[in-house]
Order: structure tokens, then C-alpha cells, then sequence
């Protein structure tokens, strides 16, 4: 089957483009629409060519598969193609319907004449990868659609309905209704009346006072607009479409596509954008792989992660079941799924009846017989191992053989509570993360027994709820926490040893996380970690602790919830205040253990913390509780800030090259006795192979 089809209709022929699943311009496409192109041309029967697609969609752009590899270049490329389409004697009109984005759009604003459907999607999405449009699309779209217009679309990538692009010079008609037969009466007309061979490329732009703020432009799409050149590099190129002549700014244009796809920042965000797409990749499981279908739930513990667990199966339209041993806490929970929901109303996001049917799907209970029929139990009581085994021994009796028994703990063993029940292939951890209805990320846990329909079935699910599932080995805190732990414990060793927790945090955030540590500490609650580290001095009391942190816990200082912790908060605030308490706190901690404070650069407090993950996050590389290092960097962009610009921290590491990471680490290592920064295993072979972890 060829990529692209030809039909004749009188004096008009229609070049169908049939690549599914996207119609992207790989090399295959590009030959068949040129070859088709040059048949129309040589028919002198033809008077024009219809460019549309057979499927859903025009374009979605480029084929990226193809990127940085020979196939993007071979001829025809895509500029080849753009220059076919313009220099035509014939009119080719591109009609347009579903998705028309990145190449595709400049292929479409190649042609002399557009018609598109009222509900086509527009855009640009190249700036998402680091990139600019590389082939003509900077210079074309402010001519279609205005400058500024043009600037918006390309900076935020976002795509635009056809409907609000009809009184452009992108879009020459808006046809609904029979696709093909209207298209066909519009090329007719274009015959009749003679009209030009149009081309956008043409067009003068008014050479109009260029004080376009950038600030104006970039603030509100990233917080790291610094980071990020890409759309600068758009908005010089959108200059150059005003000042210059149309080939300069093309050639302007296609040298920083080079130069931005040579850029970290585009390196990381492609890898940003493949690797979820990876994750869902898992060896063993295919399509054909059974999955049982989940028409119902049933969720142990009404607390802060049981509500909002229950939350994502009632958007979905599942029934779900919320039991908890203290009717207050169902009554809490259900205080605030009506909460959920009645704000759900006011943003419009959800009408009156979606609700009603949302909520009629949910149950209260406190007898475990009611999980009878279920097919799903997720269990998300308190983080007690004989707590969580004693209510999977009663699961055991409760439910049918094939009931998916789920755990949400954060770092207890799951093999030993698949242990407790008589089907241990149908124990999983779906471990959410708080607020479990919002963050899209699910580390799906598999214990040496979980089978592989529980495994597909867990990922098909989480796909249904609106959730990204990255596969993780049963280990103390899973990939994401079991990393975070360490990131966690080189921050307060740092204040420990002379930073401040808002020194800590404006370094790191500066480098681009989300939240620095200290901050994340009191939004969670610091008695969390408190937990965690006072069963640590017992099981691992060789790790060393920031044990400044107890100090701060025994005075009761649990974060934003006590109004105090690292940080001070004014009652109702979430703004975190440096406290001169703490820095008391900590100055006396320090004289009391004769600890004589360093000064910490910024780049130094990056390095420890970021340097904690990334070999940490090798170590469970190597261990295999991680597929690959793609999925611990999805982990990380997708559930604890880490900037996208830097790929996660597996890619950082590539970016730095696994020879440095390890000569940092020795370093570190060397600095502090702490047998911790010893490189991981893995980080040494594949920097004697050359390899990269990525
Ligand atoms: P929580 O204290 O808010 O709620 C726990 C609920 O479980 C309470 O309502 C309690 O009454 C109920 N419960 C306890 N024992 C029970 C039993 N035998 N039968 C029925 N109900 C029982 O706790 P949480 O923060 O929602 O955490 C729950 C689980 O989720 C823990 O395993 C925790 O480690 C894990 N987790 C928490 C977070 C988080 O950020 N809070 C994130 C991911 C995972």
C-alpha cells in the first residue's frame, strides 16, 4: 500500500495522504506525495491539485523518528517538498481537517490556497522539543495569521481550532459538511476565475516598529525562560520574516534549527517527550498479553490518599467502594469528594449530571464483605506492614480467586504481603502520589509473583484514569522515594554542615526543580520523614542522617499543617518565610556537635543533592527495579519537579558524561567518608564501554 493515493475527478486531481497511524512526513510519505505531485503536474489534463488526507488527521508534522538521522535529509526532504508545492504552475490546494501541526502545517502553507474544516487543529508544537519550525513555518505563519498571533502560536505550541483562524490568510475557506465534494467545488472555482497562484511566501510583511517585548511573550509560558531558547530563537526568527527577505530569513532560520537541535535543552525534552512512550514498553507483555476489565473498586482507607484515589475511579465511571474502620473518616472522605466535586462544577470543568453520575457510583463501607464482588482492591491504610498484612489475609477470605489485590504503600514489602493470600500472582503496589487526583504519575509495583495479566491490567487501567504507569521492583521506596531519600538526607547533612534551608532551596530551584527540598519537607508534614528516619537509625544506623531535622520535629514544627517547620507561614499562608528560629536551631545543633560550618556555593548544594539522585537512581538501574534509565527520569519530570530541560536525572547524567559523573562522585566520596557516593557499579562499566545510561 502506498503512502499516498491519486484520484482524477474532471479537470481536478486529489492526492490522498494514507500514512497512518498520523500521516507523519517520514521519507516514505514525502516520496509518494512528490511523486503524485509531478504526475499532476505532467497531465495536462490537470488544472489542480487537492493535497488531503484519508485519514483522521492531515499531518501531524515530521516523522521524529527521523530526527538527527540520514532518512530526514534524503530527497525529496521536506523543503525540497515546500519548494515543489510553491513553484507549481498548477494551484495545489491543501484541505485540511483533524490535526494539522509542525511539518504538516508548513506543508499546508506551502500551497497556494487552504480550505480547512471549522474544527481542525492548528499548531506548532516544535518549541515542546526545544525547537523552532525549521522549514519555513517562522516565516510563513506571520504572514498568515499576523505577528503577533503567529508568536503565541509557535512560544506556547498549543494548538489552535480552525474555526478561530478563518479570517486569516492561513485559512481561505472554512468548508463542514462533505469534505471531499466541497473541496473539489472549491478548486473548480479557483479554475473557473482564474484565479493567481498565491503564495504566502510572497506576501510583504509591514515593516512595522519590531518592540515586541519578549518578556511579554515568554513569562507565561515558563518559569525557566532562561532555559529554555527556543523561543527566543522564534522570536528572532519572526523579526527576521519583518526585516529580511524571505530567503534570509529561511536561512536564518534553518541555522538555529541546527543550533537548537544541539542544545541540551532539546536533547533533554525530546528524551522528555520518548520516554513515557518507552515506559510503556515492558518485556513480556504485549497487546495480546489478557487484562481483566475493572468495572469496580474497592478502596481501604479514607484518609488524605484513599479519597483521592477513589476520586480518579469516579471520573473514570467506575464503581468504587471507599471502606474505612472509623465512620468519621468515611465521613471526612466523603465531605471532600462533595467539596471535589461542587468546585468541579464552579471551574465548569464537570456539568450537574456528570457528577450525579459520578457520585451515584460511590459507596461507603466498613464491613469488608462488601469488597465481595469487586475487581479491584486497593488498599490504603496506614503504613504498617502487619497492618497491611492482616488486611490481606481478611482480602484473602472476602474476595473472588481473581480479584486484583492492590497496595498503595510507599516503601513497605510488598513480596511479604503477596505472601499472606492464597493468589499471591494477583498482588500488585499501585503506588500513587499525593494528591493522588491530580499527580498523573503511577509507579505499578510487581512482586516476584504478580503475573502478567495483573501487570496489563494495571497499566490499561492506569491509562484509564488519566494516569502515566511507570514499572518499578518491589524495593524501600520504590524508584521515586527510594531515590528521594538520599536527595532528602544531602539537604539536611548540608545544613547540617553550614548551608540554610532557604540557601538549599533558592539553589536548587534556581537549577530548575520545582520546589526546593526544605519547601517540599513542609508541605508533606516533616513528621513523614521523621517516621521513615527513625526506623532507619534502627535498621541502617551506619547511614548518616541530618540528624538537625529531629530538632526541628521535637519542637513540633511539622510544616505548613503546624505553621511552622523549616520555614514560618502567617496563619492561612502557603508562602514559606526564613524563620531566624530555625536558623537558631540550627546554630546551636551545629556548636553542640562541634561542627564547624562550611560555606556552600550554589553549584555545591546542586551537586550533592542532584548527584545523591542520579547515583542512587544508577544503583536501581542496576538492581533491575527500574526497566531502564528512561523510566526513572519519567519518574522523576512526572511526579517530583525535576525540570524537563534537563531530561531527569539519568539524562543529566549522560548530558555531564558518565566519566565526570564518577570522577564527582569519587570526589564527593573522598570529601566526606560517606560510603553512599561510592559511584554505582553501573556508572563504571558504562563509562569503560562508553556507553551512556540513556
Ligand atoms: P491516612 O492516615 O490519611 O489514612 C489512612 C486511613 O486508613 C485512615 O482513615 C484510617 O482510619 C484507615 N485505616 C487504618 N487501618 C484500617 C483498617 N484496618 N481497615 C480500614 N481502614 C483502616 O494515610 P494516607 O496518607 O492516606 O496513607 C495511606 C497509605 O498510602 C500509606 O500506606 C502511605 O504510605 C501511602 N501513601 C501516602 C502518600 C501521602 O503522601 N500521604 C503518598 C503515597 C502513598
Amino acid at each position: 500500500m502506498s503512502a499516498a493515493n491519486y484520484q482524477q475527478y474532471d479537470q481536478i486531481a486529489v492526492i490522498g495522504l494514507n500514512h497512518p497511524p498520523l500521516n507523519s512526513l517520514g521519507h516514505e510519505l514525502r516520496i509518494a506525495i512528490d511523486a503524485l505531485l509531478q504526475k499532476g503536474q505532467d497531465d495536462p489534463s490537470i488544472k489542480a491539485i487537492i493535497v488531503m488526507s484519508q485519514l483522521d488527521v492531515f499531518c501531524a508534522g515530521a516523522d521524529i523518528r527521523e530526527f538527527g538521522l540520514p532518512a530526514a535529509a534524503m530527497e525529496p526532504n521536506l523543503r525540497t517538498l515546500i519548494e515543489h508545492f510553491e513553484v507549481s504552475k498548477k494551484p495545489v490546494i491543501a484541505a485540511i481537517q483533524g490535526i494539522c501541526a509542525g511539518g504538516g502545517l508548513e506543508l499546508a502553507m506551502a500551497a497556494h490556497y487552504r480550505v480547512a474544516q471549522s474544527n481542525t487543529e492548528f499548531a506548532f508544537p516544535e518549541v515542546k522539543l526545544g525547537l523552532l519550525p525549521g522549514a519555513g513555518g517562522t516565516q510563513k505563519l506571520p504572514r498568515a495569521i499576523g505577528v503577533e498571533s503567529a508568536i503565541k502560536l509557535m512560544i506556547n505550541g498549543n494548538f489552535v481550532k480552525g474555526s478561530e483562524l478563518a479570517n486569516t490568510n492561513l485559512i481561505d475557506c472554512i468548508v463542514d459538511g462533505n469534505f471531499l465534494a466541497k473541496s473539489i467545488e472549491f478548486a473548480k472555482s479557483i479554475i473557473i476565475e482564474h484565479k493567481p497562484l498565491k503564495r504566502l511566501r510572497d506576501m510583504q510583511l509591514a515593516h512595522i516598529d519590531f518592540s515586541i517585548e519578549l518578556a511579554y511573550f515568554l513569562k507565561p509560558y515558563y518559569k525557566n525562560a532562561a532555559h529554555y531558547p527556543a523561543p527566543i530563537a522564534i522570536i528572532d526568527s519572526v523579526k527576521d520574516a519583518i526585516t529580511e527577505s524571505y530567503e534570509i530569513g529561511l536561512q536564518h532560520e534553518r541555522e538555529r534549527f541546527i543550533e537548537l537541535s544541539n542544545t541540551s535543552t532539546s536533547r533533554a525534552l525530546r528524551h522528555a517527550f520518548f520516554a513515557p512512550r518507552a515506559c510503556q514498553k515492558i518485556p513480556g507483555i504485549s497487546a495480546t498479553t489478557p487484562k481483566k476489565k475493572i468495572n469496580s473498586v474497592g478502596i481501604i482507607g479514607a484518609g488524605t490518599m484513599g479519597t483521592g484515589i477513589a476520586i480518579n475511579f469516579l471520573n473514570a465511571n467506575i464503581k468504587t467502594i471507599i471502606l474505612d474502620q472509623l465512620p468519621t473518616a468515611l465521613d471526612a472522605s466523603l465531605e471532600k469528594i462533595n467539596k471535589y466535586y461542587q468546585d468541579s462544577v464552579k471551574k465548569l470543568r464537570l456539568t450537574t449530571s456528570q457528577i450525579e453520575n459520578s457520585l451515584g457510583n460511590l459507596k461507603t463501607s466498613s464491613r469488608y464483605e462488601d469488597l465481595r464482588d469487586v475487581d479491584l482492591v486497593i488498599e490504603a491504610a496506614y503504613e504498617d506492614l502487619e497492618l497491611k498484612k492482616s488486611i490481606f489475609k481478611i482480602l484473602d477470605q472476602v474476595t473472588s480467586k481473581d480479584t486484583i489485590l492492590a497496595t498503595n504503600t510507599s516503601t513497605l514489602d510488598i513480596n511479604e504481603i503477596a505472601a499472606c493470600v492464597s493468589q499471591p500472582e494477583q498482588v500488585v503496589g499501585l503506588h500513587f502520589f499525593s494528591p493522588a487526583n491530580i499527580m498523573k504519575l503511577l509507579e505499578v509495583v510487581r512482586a516476584n509473583s504478580t503475573s502478567d495479566t495483573v501487570i496489563a491490567t494495571a497499566f490499561s487501567l492506569a491509562k484509564q484514569i488519566g494516569k502515566l504507569p511507570v514499572l518499578s521492583g518491589v524495593c524501600d521506596g520504590f524508584i521515586g522515594n527510594r531515590m528521594l531519600e538520599h536527595y532528602g538526607r544531602m539537604a539536611r547533612i548540608l545544613v547540617e554542615e553550614g548551608a540554610l534551608p532557604w540557601d538549599v532551596d533558592k539553589a536548587l530551584e534556581e537549577w530548575g526543580m520545582g520546589m526546593g527540598p526544605f519547601r517540599v519537607f513542609d508541605l508533606v508534614g516533616n513528621d513523614v520523614a521523621w517516621a521513615v528516619r527513625k526506623r532507619r537509625y534502627i535498621e541502617k544506623p551506619h547511614i548518616r542522617y541530618g540528624k538537625v531535622a529531629d530538632e526541628i520535629c521535637l519542637l513540633g514544627r511539622f510544616g505548613q499543617k503546624t505553621n511552622k517547620g523549616w520555614y514560618h507561614y502567617e496563619i492561612g499562608s502557603r508562602d514559606p518565610v526564613p524563620d531566624p528560629e530555625v536558623e537558631k536551631i540550627i546554630i546551636a545543633y551545629r556548636k553542640e556537635h562541634g561542627i564547624s560550618p562550611r560555606d556552600f556555593t550554589a553549584e555545591d548544594i546542586v551537586k550533592r543533592c542532584i548527584f545523591a539522585l542520579i547515583n542512587e537512581g544508577a544503583r536501581i538501574l542496576e538492581e533491575g527495579i527500574a526497566l531502564r534509565a528512561s523510566d526513572i527520569d519519567v519518574v522523576y519530570l512526572t511526579g517530583y519537579g525535576f525540570p524537563r530541560f534537563r531530561g531527569g536525572p539519568m539524562k543529566y547524567a549522560d548530558e555531564l558524561g558518565l566519566g565526570n559523573v564518577i570522577d564527582e562522585l569519587n570526589t564527593l566520596y573522598q570529601e566526606s567518608g560517606d560510603p553512599f557516593w561510592r559511584p554505582a557499579k553501573i556508572l563504571e562499566e558504562y563509562a569503560a564501554a562508553g556507553k551512556s545510561l540513556n
